[in-house]
């Protein structure tokens, strides 16, 4: 199977979230042709509308030309159906942080795409492995872990399960690079390298705060003291806390409930209250 990428493949994001967008903006102004899809009405012409201020602010600080920004903007079509994939030669999905929701997604786009057309994940925990399992091409499923802000973070981690082909993974590495991204190898383990790492220290944190120990501000501010370039607190508002929520459940739930991942009361109140982060207007701070 043929699974090359270039710079002109048309590529199909599905997800118009904080991230989905970002990944939009960063193959859009690589040369890609981009349909940008949500399942919420209007989500994917609200990240198209905000990746536009985005760009504008760009412009203003002289960091990009006009042009340009009017380039990438142009290249990303937002679509109200997923069958805007047919014809796409990468699908990256940024979806709710769900397996279940993912599988589905993937067997929906399996009728819909040509046989070696690469189906990515941008997933942060969910086992590659896992979502290939029902595919009719499991080889084609790939791990694709963007940071936040995705325009902004260099750190990609290519991810390949179990029967990921190795070319699959090669031919997305090979792209994230002329994206400009670093990309890293890395094997389908619960919360692969990044988030496997970070997860105790979120949970640290949290249990500082179950425990009254200090406020958001007084920790973030020791953490960017210690050289950290942004503190825990601002970060977990950033990500979003109904995905880290999903994250820290999915990443204990695949080391057999080990404490060390546990998930956090705080984080559930903040779920359950609807305050997200920056995305809601209100989470640890308020954004509004
Ligand atoms: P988000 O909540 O900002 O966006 C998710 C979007 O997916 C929403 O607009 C929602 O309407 C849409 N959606 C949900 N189910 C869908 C479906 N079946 N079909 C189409 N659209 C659907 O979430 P996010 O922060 O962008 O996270 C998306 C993915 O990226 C998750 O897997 C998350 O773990 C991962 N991720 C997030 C971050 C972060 O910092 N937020 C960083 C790296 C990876």
């Amino acid at each position: 199977m043929r699974h090359a990428l270039d710079t002109q493949s048309p590529v199909c994001v599905i997800g118009a979230g904080i991230m989905g967008a970002g990944i939009a903006q960063v193959a859009a102004q690589a040369g890609h042709p981009v349909q940008l899809h949500d399942a919420r009405d209007g989500a994917a012409l609200a990240a198209l509308r905000r990746l536009a201020t985005g760009l504008d602010a760009l412009v203003a600080k002289g960091r990009l030309s006009a042009e340009a920004a009017q380039a990438t903007l142009a290249r990303i079509t937002p679509a109200t159906s997923i069958d805007a994939a047919a014809g796409a030669r990468l699908v990256v999905e940024a979806i709710v942080e769900q397996a279940e929701a993912k599988r589905t997604l993937f067997a929906q786009l399996e009728a819909i795409v040509d046989a070696d057309c690469v189906l990515a994940s941008n997933t942060s925990s969910i086992s590659i492995t896992a979502l290939a399992r029902d595919l009719r091409h499991p080889g084609r499923c790939v791990g694709l872990h963007f940071f936040n802000p995705v325009p902004v973070m260099k750190l990609v981690e290519v991810v390949s399960g179990l029967r990921t082909e190795p070319s699959v993974a090669q031919a997305v590495f090979a792209l994230s690079e002329r994206w400009r991204k670093t990309p890293v190898h890395a094997r389908s383990t619960p919360g692969f390298i990044v988030n496997r790492i970070a997860r105790p220290y979120y949970a640290e944190t949290l249990a500082l705060l179950q425990e009254r120990a200090a406020e958001p501000a007084v920790l973030d501010a020791c953490l960017r003291g210690a050289g950290f370039r942004m503190g825990p607190c601002e970060l977990m508002d950033l990500i979003g806390h109904d995905t880290n929520f999903a994250v820290t459940a999915s990443v204990h739930d695949a080391n057999f409930g080990d404490r060390r991942y546990g998930p956090s009361l705080v984080q559930r109140e903040l779920v359950d209250g609807g305050l997200l982060g920056r995305k809601s207007g209100r989470g640890f701070y308020d954004h509004a």
